[in-house]
């Protein structure tokens, strides 16, 4: 049965990168107390799927091959199929209050498995059943698959191909009989340490003249000629410090690389686009829409622990009864559950492509995301209002346990009756950290930028917004020619 255990997956990731971090070359990665919560945050989607409590969620048979797999590497077959995985994300955000980074691969599959349809269709390519091929290998091997969108776009007022340096976006250098060679680099990678393979995509709709930009393929994350550079967050060094109670979620984490390819080899069966520009942008936008449908999941997820966390940090100060501490747990709760109902909203609404695969509302989705770029902020602001501002002025870890300045601390931030002061800095350092720390990457930075940051969503929704038939709408009912 195609279904890794959690202990199959950390094994099958135990293989040589080319890793950097604070400048160092990284080798057992696997080990190192800043990158391992990211891997146990992995490890819970395949034990998740090991659980028959959650097997409804997590696992499905796939339509390519009609074995049980896990949904993150399914095809959605119905709209059934798309608003299980909004359910499914928002109980992964529950279970590690992160991001737990497989998604990303997911959503670009779902979405390159109608644009490699649609362009074989309009040029009589083979991109499809390549595609296809590719697919069921990491349906069989259950493999983790990240998506790469994002180029560094040198200077922004230029086209990729007016830009100082060619490089400033992945492009095709060379090519041969067998394949093709790039160079350029992806940034924001979410779990591409944690990932088996990469697809790689354009970052934008391209022009003519751009062809060499318009190139998708997928690849092994170990492939010869990437270098992986591990991103920097926020408090990241508390994790190889000394005990665990300043980290906040000292269990999991997230996962940001920079990688660079450098004359990279992309044999043939690996490319599902070359030089088609006029899909380019399709592809594009219905990836960043399947990923916009994600975060009404994800961020719910961790929403729920963030306001599971005020409401318990309300009872440890005490606080629990007051009315405007009330009114604020009712407002983050509206808040989150908004964002659920448009994660649900434009799964509902979803529909068939004549690759007959099914994807959001685009309009939803959108919708989502945009309110996904504020929401997460103002939930975060109520947490710190309710949580107080010990949050960013306690005392660290090994003040508390020292024997000489400890025993004030624990008689200074003692509350009420029952509750000790270890579990009120568990509590504080994990609202801390989701809000100002390390886990603030996931919750609010990425809600402002994954999946295309604000404006990008403003475009779409401007676009869908059909202003002329509102207009004719109004004209009907007060009878305007
Ligand atoms: Fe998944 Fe959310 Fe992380 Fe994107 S941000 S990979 S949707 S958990
Ligand atoms: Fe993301």
């Amino acid at each position: 049965m195609p279904l890794k255990t959690p202990e199959e997956y950390l094994e099958s990731i135990k293989r040589q990168v080319n890793l950097y971090l604070f400048g160092e070359k990284i080798k057992e990665f696997w080990n190192h107390p800043i990158i391992r919560p990211s891997i146990n945050t992995v490890m819970k989607i395949y034990e998740l799927a090991q659980m028959e409590e959650y097997k409804d969620l997590m696992t499905v048979k796939s339509h390519l091959t009609g074995e049980l797999i896990n949904r993150f590497t399914h095809i959605h077959q119905s709209n059934e199929d798309l608003i299980k995985k909004v359910k499914m994300q928002r109980l992964l955000g529950q279970h590690t209050a992160c991001c737990f980074q497989r998604c990303v691969g997911f959503d670009t599959a779902n979405a390159l498995y109608s644009i490699t349809y649609e362009m074989d269709k309009k040029n009589s390519t083979n991109y499809h059943e390549r595609f296809k091929k590719y697919w069921i290998e990491v349906q069989t091997q259950d493999l983790m698959v990240d998506g790469a969108m994002t180029d560094t776009k040198g200077d922004r007022s230029k086209r990729p191909k007016d830009q100082p340096d060619p490089d400033a976006y992945l492009h095709i250098v060379d090519e041969s009989d067998n394949g093709i060679i790039v160079r350029g680099a992806k940034v924001h990678q979410t779990g591409f340490l944690n990932s088996h393979r990469a697809i790689i995509m354009p970052t934008l709709s391209l022009r003519p003249g751009e062809e060499e930009y318009a190139v998708s393929f997928g690849i092994d994350t170990n492939e010869k000629g990437i270098t992986l550079i591990y991103g920097r967050q926020s408090c990241d060094t508390r994790k190889i410090e000394e005990g665990k109670l300043d980290i906040g979620n000292f269990k999991y984490g997230g996962q940001e690389i920079f990688v660079v390819f450098d004359n990279v080899f992309i044999p043939k069966e690996n490319i599902f686009m070359k030089g088609e520009i006029e899909f380019s942008g399709d592809l594009v936008n219905r990836f960043a829409g399947f990923h916009r449908q994600s975060y009404g999941g994800c961020k719910v997820g961790v929403g729920d622990v963030l306001i599971g966390a005020t409401a318990l940090i309300s009872e440890y100060n005490g606080t629990e009864k007051a009315s405007h501490i009330r009114d604020k747990l009712v407002e983050m709760t509206h808040l989150n559950e908004t964002l659920y109902s448009c994660g649900i909203a434009c799964s509902s609404l979803g529909f068939q492509r004549e690759a007959g695969n099914y994807e959001m509302d685009m309009l939803l989705a959108n919708v989502c995301k945009q309110n996904v770029t504020r929401f997460p902020y103002e939930i975060a602001r109520l947490a710190e209002d309710i949580a107080g501002g010990m949050i960013c002025t306690m005392p660290s870890e090994a003040d508390l346990k020292s024997e000489e300045i400890g025993p004030f601390i624990e008689k200074y931030l003692t509350t009420c009756e029952g509750v000790c002061a270890e579990d009120r800095y568990k509590v504080l350092r994990f609202i801390e950290n989701l809000t100002m720390g390390v886990a603030s990457v996931s919750y609010k930075t990425e809600s402002m930028h994954g999946a295309g940051s604000p404006q990008a969503q403003r475009i779409m929704i401007a676009r869908q917004a059909n202003l002329e038939y509102k207009k004719k709408i109004l004209k009907n009912i007060l009878e305007i020619e």
